[in-house]
C-alpha cells in the first residue's frame, strides 16, 4: 500500500494579529499520494492560493502539520525547503510569470541555474521540453511574441526543468481561451500519466472535473473530497484510491501504518539528500561560480533590453560622481591657493639680526653675523634658500633728476625668500 506523498492535518493559516486576526485556512486535512492528479477547487477567497503555497513550501503554515514523505515540514531549515522547491516542486501560475526579457528557452532554463547545471545540459534540457511541448520553432521568441496558450506552455516546461516530481498548477487555465485551456489540461494529463504527480487549482468546475480526485474548499475549510473512479486512467490513481481509504470502509485509513514512521523518515531523508548530492563541496563552488556568472549575464540582458532606464539611470551616477569629484577638486585647489599666498607673504621666512631686541642700540656696531654663518645655515635641512641683507639710505642720481633711495646689498636667493619675482631688469 502506498504511502502519501504529501499529508497535512489541522494546516491553519491566519493572517494579521490580535482583532485584525483572519483565518484564511481553518484546519485543513489532506493526503495526496504519489501519481496522483487532484484537483482543489473553490470560490475565489476560499483559499485555494494560500493552500497551495503551503504545498509548494512558498509559505510555512500557522499551526498544524504539513508532511512531505512522512518528514514534517517543520523540521527542514529554509535552506532544505529551498532545495525541495527547486528540485521536487514545478510551479506553473495563473499569470505565466515568465521574464519578458529572456526568451523562451532562457525563461525554461532558470531553475536549472539555481541547481547548478551545467550551461550545456541546460541548453538540451531546455530545447527538448520546449519541443517536447510543441514550442519547436518558438524556442527563442521572446514571451510577448507568445500567445498566452504558449506562454503557458513555456511555463510548464519551465516547471520540468528539474524534475518537476509534483507539479503545482494554479488557475493554469486561468487567463487562456478555452481552447488554449484544454490544451494545457490535456499536457497536465500527460504529464500525470508519465508519473509526475499534479495539484490544480481552479474555480472552473469544468477544468476540476478532468482530474480523478477532486478536493472542494470553501472559507477555508475542506467541504468535499470525491473520487470519481471513471475518471482514473493510470494504475498509481487506482493505487492512490485504494490507498487513500475511500475505496474500503472509511476505517480504511485508520489502518495507516504508524509504526513505519521509520522506513518513512529514512526514504525522505534519502529524497532531501539525493537534492542535494550535486551541491556539495567543490561543485558547490562551481555550481555558485556558474550562478555568479549567470547573474552577470542576465543582469547584461535586461539592462541591455532596458536601454532608456540603463541611460538614465548611468547618467545620474554620471552626474552625481562628477559633482563630488569637483567640489572636492575645488575644495583641494582652494586650500593650496592660500596656503601659496600666506607662505609668499613670509610666515616661514626667518629674519636673524645682530643685537639682543629692536632696541638694541649697540647693533649697528655688531660685527659677528657673517657670510659665514649664512653658509652654515644654508646646510641645514629645514631651509630653503638663505640671504644676507645689508641696507642702507642714499640719495640716487640718474641724469639730472636725483631721489632718496634705498640700496640692499643681497645674494641671488633674495627674490626666492621674499616670494618675488622679477617682472624686468
Ligand atoms: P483563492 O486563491 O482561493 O482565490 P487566496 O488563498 O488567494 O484565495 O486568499 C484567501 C483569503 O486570504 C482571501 O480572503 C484573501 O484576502 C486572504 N489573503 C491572502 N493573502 C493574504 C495576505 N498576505 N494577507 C492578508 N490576507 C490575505
Ligand atoms: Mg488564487
Amino acid at each position: 500500500m502506498s504511502k502519501p506523498l504529501l499529508s497535512v492535518s489541522g494546516l491553519v493559516r491566519s493572517y494579521g494579529t490580535g482583532g485584525s486576526k483572519v483565518d484564511v485556512l481553518k484546519g485543513i486535512s489532506m493526503k495526496i499520494y504519489p501519481g496522483e492528479m487532484v484537483a482543489i477547487i473553490g470560490q475565489s477567497g476560499s483559499g485555494k492560493s494560500t493552500l497551495m503555497n503551503i504545498l509548494g513550501c512558498l509559505d510555512r503554515p500557522s499551526g498544524g502539520d504539513y508532511q512531505i514523505n512522512g518528514i514534517s515540514t517543520r523540521s527542514l531549515s529554509n535552506d532544505d525547503l529551498a532545495a525541495l522547491r527547486r528540485n521536487y516542486f514545478g510551479f506553473i501560475f495563473q499569470r505565466y510569470h515568465l521574464l519578458t526579457h529572456l526568451s523562451a528557452k532562457d525563461n525554461v532554463e532558470i531553475p536549472a541555474i539555481y541547481a547548478g547545471t551545467s550551461s550545456k545540459n541546460r541548453d538540451e534540457q531546455a530545447r527538448k521540453l520546449l519541443t517536447r511541448l510543441g514550442l519547436g520553432e518558438r524556442i527563442d521568441y521572446m514571451p510577448g511574441q507568445l500567445s498566452g496558450g504558449q506562454q503557458q506552455r513555456v511555463s510548464i516546461a519551465r516547471a520540468l526543468m528539474n524534475g518537476g516530481k509534483v507539479i503545482l498548477a494554479d488557475e493554469p487555465t486561468g487567463a487562456l481561451d478555452s481552447k488554449s485551456g484544454l490544451e494545457v489540461m490535456k499536457i497536465l494529463k500527460e504529464l500525470n500519466s508519465q508519473g509526475h504527480t499534479v495539484i490544480l487549482v481552479t474555480h472552473d468546475r469544468s477544468i476540476a472535473a478532468n482530474a480523478p480526485h477532486i478536493i472542494e474548499i470553501k472559507d477555508g475549510e475542506i467541504v468535499g473530497d470525491i473520487w470519481n473512479k471513471d475518471k482514473f486512467f493510470t494504475k498509481e490513481q487506482e493505487a492512490a484510491y485504494n490507498a487513500s481509504g475511500a475505496a474500503s470502509a472509511d476505517d480504511g485509513h485508520a489502518a495507516e501504518p504508524a509504526e513505519e514512521s521509520g522506513s518513512q523518515s529514512q526514504s525522505s531523508g534519502r529524497i532531501i539528500s539525493e537534492l542535494d548530492r550535486n551541491l556539495t563541496g567543490r561543485t558547490a563552488f562551481f555550481a555558485g561560480l556558474g550562478r555568479f556568472g549567470e547573474a552577470f549575464k542576465m543582469a547584461w540582458i535586461a539592462m541591455v533590453t532596458h536601454r532608456m532606464r540603463t541611460l538614465l539611470t548611468m547618467l545620474g551616477i554620471i552626474i552625481g560622481i562628477a559633482a563630488v569629484v569637483s567640489i572636492v577638486a575645488i575644495g583641494q585647489g582652494a586650500t593650496e591657493e592660500i596656503i601659496n599666498n600666506i607662505n609668499s607673504i613670509g610666515t616661514n621666512t626667518i629674519r636673524i639680526m645682530p643685537g639682543k631686541d629692536w632696541g638694541d642700540m649697540r647693533a649697528g656696531k655688531i660685527k659677528t653675523l657673517s657670510t659665514n654663518d649664512m653658509a652654515a645655515l644654508k646646510q641645514q635641512v629645514y631651509t630653503d634658500s638663505v640671504t644676507p641683507s645689508v641696507t642702507s639710505s642714499q640719495i640716487l642720481r640718474y641724469n639730472r633728476g636725483e631721489a632718496n633711495g634705498q640700496v640692499m646689498g643681497v645674494s641671488s636667493e633674495y627674490f626666492r625668500v621674499m616670494g618675488l619675482s622679477f617682472a624686468s631688469g
